[in-house]
């Protein structure tokens, strides 16, 4: 046995919830609640994740309407959730329990306003039709993990903090364990478990453009080389966001008409919308006065709004940086806003926006929106701001069923790293999903499942030694996985070029081959090692969903697939929502379309409902509010 192994610590918990954001505290505040006495959360960082670091002008959650006249019901929000790829009985879930967990998160102390009479009065956003959506501020995920937090650790739940997963091992086809490390200690800890709720939120390592922010790296390849299902890889959200500091530029930050600009390796600026607009150079204008509220690419715009997003690729594509000026006017835009015809113009006229620079409208509009920068050392006054396509989301993810049970018996997975969305998403449905996810997943375990822990740590222990293997990495980890996700923002995010895209999969199957040699002893670098590995067999499995979503679809979703002549392929309708589950399959990734569950009908008698709960739960279900 390696050195490693002999020193190994073995705990054991019935429940491991791995993750420690929105998604993952909410698991183990419910498992708490439930009366799981063996329960633990393991974190590679308490502050680390996108709950607890990312954010937006009004970050949004999303559930039932609960204010004003017009109706809503389960059914019709669970019709919202459903797009190209979306299972209806999980959308049917994340409907039912929506104000079920915001008011839990409510009581908690989340400050989601309401008015003089109590009620939460919402807004709309993007594939919304009910003002569904509401807000505890620009920081609404943080705020959920920081009360969220607060209950855990009121109910004395374990936190092993600063460990990383990052095997799961099996035994007897079901999760018995997993194998984590912690680069303080430098030591290795073998979890024996029944039930692993896997919280690890979106796997933002892939991408060298991306929003997430930087402490999320998530660890989505770990299920997939475990042998779980995953489902609709292929679908992200990406978007225009700041680079130096990590922030979409929606909202305000687009309404205000900012100059868009490109500059050269040798300093020369290109007002490049006007070139792409030389017909009606007013129309670049116009289309980026909606990316504020059409923020997420999205292909059907392609010649529309989206069309923003494709020229500031192709710009970076030519080797230059793009910059977003709030210092000047767009040059077709006269200074009094005279010829802002339009939406735009009604906009800002109606808004008393009307002044002569993108800054001054920002300041009149939404001051803090300038602070924040300025809070970051960026002077939107004095200096431009840096922009990309950046990743946000991962709409796919490990698949679940209703019960957010994934493919392997005991393995659960809830949040981001859950696949619950498909194409689009309405906004602030990621945050529900982490609550519903979580809450379902705990009252699974809590009522129906009856696996224990393995006693026997011998064949987990020969697993974990053979989990030591595949990290041989040559050269610095580090430099290989920038490599990588420079790759794949260039080829395989929302532009998909499948010819770079095969070439990029054999270069990753390559270097994941010569990586395959057993360890002898921990690298210092161990950490770098397995992110790198997580890292590249994620993008495998989602180059894999990708090449087999153009065949199915073309163009989906928010990835154009590019014809190789300068054009992109149309979007196909397969003629029924499909939902794509890759699988790992003699160590290659294979993907495959099957009908997604449609969302459950059928009349429900409360008698029948009734009999039912109380034989799930053992109890007459006074004090439960969560099945
Ligand atoms: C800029 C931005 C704006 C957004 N705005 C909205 C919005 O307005 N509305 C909305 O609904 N959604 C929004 N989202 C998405 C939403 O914030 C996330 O989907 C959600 O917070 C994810 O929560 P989670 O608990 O699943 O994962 P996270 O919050 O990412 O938590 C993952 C946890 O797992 C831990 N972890 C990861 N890997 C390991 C490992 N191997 N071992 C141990 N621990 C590990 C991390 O440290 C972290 O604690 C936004 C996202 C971004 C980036």
């Amino acid at each position: 046995m390696p050195i490693a192994l002999s020193e190994i610590e073995t705990v054991t918990y019935r429940t491991v919830v791995i993750g420690s954001g929105c998604a993952g505290l909410n698991a183990a505040d419910r498992l708490s609640d439930l009366g799981e006495k063996s329960l633990c959360v393991l974190t590679d960082g308490i502050n680390r994740g996108t709950s607890r670091n990312a954010g937006s002008d009004k970050q949004t959650y999303y559930k039932l309407s609960l204010a004003g006249d017009k109706p809503d019901s389960v059914r019709e929000m669970a019709d919202s959730l459903i797009s190209e790829g979306v299972n209806g009985d999980t959308a049917l879930c994340e409907a039912a329990a929506s104000a079920q967990c915001f008011f839990r998160l409510v009581q908690l102390g989340v400050g989601f306003p309401t008015n003089e009479y109590g009620e939460f009065v919402g807004y709309r956003t993007d594939h919304d039709t009910r003002g569904r959506a509401t807000s505890a501020g620009p920081l609404t995920s943080k705020k959920m993990t920081e009360a969220l937090e607060r209950e855990v650790r009121r109910k004395n739940v374990p936190i092993l903090d600063g460990w990383t997963a990052f095997r799961l091992l099996t035994h007897e086809n079901r999760v018995a364990g997993v194998l984590a490390y912690s680069e303080k200690e430098g030591k290795l800890k073998l979890l024996l478990t029944a039930h692993v709720i896997l919280a690890t939120g979106g796997p933002a390592l892939i991408y060298e453009a991306s929003v997430f922010p930087e402490s999320q790296q998530g660890m989505t390849g770990m299920a997939a080389l475990a042998g779980a299902r995953m489902s609709n890889l292929h679908q992200w959200q990406y978007g225009l966001a700041s680079v130096a500091f990590r922030w979409n530029v929606s909202g305000s930050y687009q309404q205000v008409l900012p100059r868009y600009v490109s500059v050269d390796a040798d300093g020369t600026e290109h007002e490049f919308l006007i070139d792409a607009f030389s017909d009606d150079p007013m129309e670049g204008v116009r289309l980026s006065f909606l990316k504020g509220y059409q923020w997420p690419f999205d292909v059907r715009k392609a010649d529309a709004s989206s069309k923003i997003d494709l020229l500031v690729q192709a710009e970076n594509l030519k080797g230059r940086r793009v910059f977003l000026d709030f210092r000047r006017n767009p040059s077709p835009l006269k200074d009094d806003l005279a010829n802002l015809d339009g939406e735009a113009g009604e906009y800002l006229r109606k808004t008393g926006a009307m002044q002569g620079t993108p800054f001054k409208r920002l300041m009149w509009m939404n001051e803090p929106a300038v602070k924040l920068y300025r809070a970051h050392g960026i002077d939107l006054e004095k200096e431009m701001l840096e922009i990309r396509v950046c990743a946000q989301h991962h709409n796919g993810g490990v698949a679940v069923d209703r019960n957010w049970l994934t493919s392997i018996p005991g393995l659960y997975a809830a949040g981001e790293a859950a696949g619950t969305f498909g194409a689009y998403r309405p906004g602030g449905s990621a945050l529900n999903a982490t609550q519903v996810g979580s809450m379902r997943a705990a009252a699974h375990i809590a009522f129906e499942s009856k696996l224990q822990p393995t006693k026997d740590p011998e064949p987990l222990l020969t697993q974990a030694e053979e989990a030591l293997r595949g990290l041989a990495f040559g050269g610095d980890p580090e430099e290989t996985g920038a490599l990588f996700r420079r790759e794949m923002s260039r080829c395989g995010a929302h532009i998909r070029d499948l010819s770079s895209l095969r070439e990029l999969d054999r270069q990753l199957r390559k270097t994941l081959e010569s990586a395959e040699a057993p360890l002898e002893e921990l690298p210092s670098d161990l950490e770098a090692r397995v992110r790198l590995r997580d890292q590249l067999v994620t993008q495998r499995a989602v180059i894999s969903a990708m090449l087999a979503a153009a065949e199915v679809y073309g163009s989906t979703g928010a990835g154009l697939v590019s014809d190789g002549k300068g054009g992109h392929l149309a979007h196909r309708e397969p003629g029924k929502n499909l939902v794509l589950y890759t699988q790992m399959e003699g160590g290659e990734f294979v993907t495959e379309a099957e009908p997604a569950r449609p969302v459950p009908e059928g009349e429900q008698w409360f008698e029948t409902v009734w009999k039912k709960y109380r034989e799930r739960t053992g109890e007459d279900g006074d004090d439960c509010d969560q099945r």
